[in-house]
């Protein structure tokens, strides 16, 4: 069988059509059905619904069509309607739905009540927002597998005290389990985008951890602020001086020192105070 994922049938498809990779849509095709393969393998099981953002022609969804109960695809460019009712008129389970992913009202979804799992090899301008927007939805994630640029994935996993470290590093932490899963060298993709990209799992904590996104994205608001600073912009002197002496906080400490588990009883001491 023919697989999407190739250089040759991917440059047929868009010549077919008379289209060319978007840069404003961050068009950069996968071209190695080993690794869209191994991709969709680690993302799901026959009984999993997924969920992809950004189809393009159709190269990961495939394979999701093949490794997953339900796919449902949702995708920016109309150019490439026509296309993927093309090169995915072979699978029955997958539904595509035409649309700004960063726009979806959830609730409106068929997938709403199901586990899900999301899978997407994202553009990477869009990867932090896409995110803030899954952990902020009341969907039933299971896992996410992305595919962003290395060094993003890095900061994902980014340990306290380190540069990386940043507000979505404590949120996905508190809640996921974060590994990279493969790494994907830049000539995998069509065109060749400038740097490597890796897989990013996000697998549900069994027991996540509670925390006020409020609180942890207002400490790190300004990174050359101390933690006191930053939260003087929201919250009262007595909730603060509060929650210093509560935790012991040093003065001059700044978000970056904290670790996942000092925002997890910041956030509970925070509870009770406001
Ligand atoms: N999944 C395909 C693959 O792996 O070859 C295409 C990946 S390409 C990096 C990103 C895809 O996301 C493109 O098809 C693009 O049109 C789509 N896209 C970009 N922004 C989007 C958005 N806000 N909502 C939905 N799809 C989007």
């Amino acid at each position: 069988m023919s697989y999407i994922a190739s250089f040759n049938k991917t440059k047929a498809i868009l010549d077919e059509f008379g289209l060319s990779a978007q840069k404003k849509f961050g068009q950069n095709f996968l071209i190695d059905a080993n690794i869209v393969n191994k991709i969709a393998q680690y993302a799901c099981d026959l009984d999993t619904i997924s969920v992809e953002i950004g189809p393009g022609i159709g190269s990961l969804s495939e394979f999701l069509a093949l490794n997953s109960k339900k796919v449902y695809a949702h995708e920016i460019d109309q150019h490439l309607l026509p296309v993927l009712a093309k090169t995915l008129a072979a699978y029955d389970n997958i539904a595509i739905i035409e649309g700004d992913f960063l726009k979806v009202d959830f609730k409106k979804m068929p997938y709403f009540n199901d586990e899900i799992v999301v899978c997407a090899n994202l553009p990477y301008y869009i990867t932090t927002p896409i995110l803030f927007k899954l952990i902020d939805s009341k969907l039933r994630i299971k896992k996410i597998v992305i595919m962003v640029q290395k060094e993003v994935g890095g900061r994902f996993k980014a340990q306290v005290g380190t540069k990386d470290y940043n507000a979505l590093s404590v949120i996905l932490q508190s809640r996921f389990d974060i590994k990279e899963v493969v790494k994907v060298p830049r000539h995998l993709f069509y065109p060749a985008p400038k740097v490597d990209s890796a897989v990013i799992s996000f697998e549900k904590k069994e027991a996540p951890l509670v925390i006020d996104e409020e609180l942890v994205k207002c400490a790190f608001q300004k990174r050359r602020k101390t933690l006191y600073n930053n939260l003087k912009e929201k919250y009262t002197q007595a909730v603060i001086s509060h929650l210093f002496n509560s935790l012991d906080l040093k003065a001059d400490v700044r978000a970056e020192a904290l670790d996942v588990l000092t925002f997890c009883k910041m956030s509970e001491v925070i509870k009770d105070v406001i």
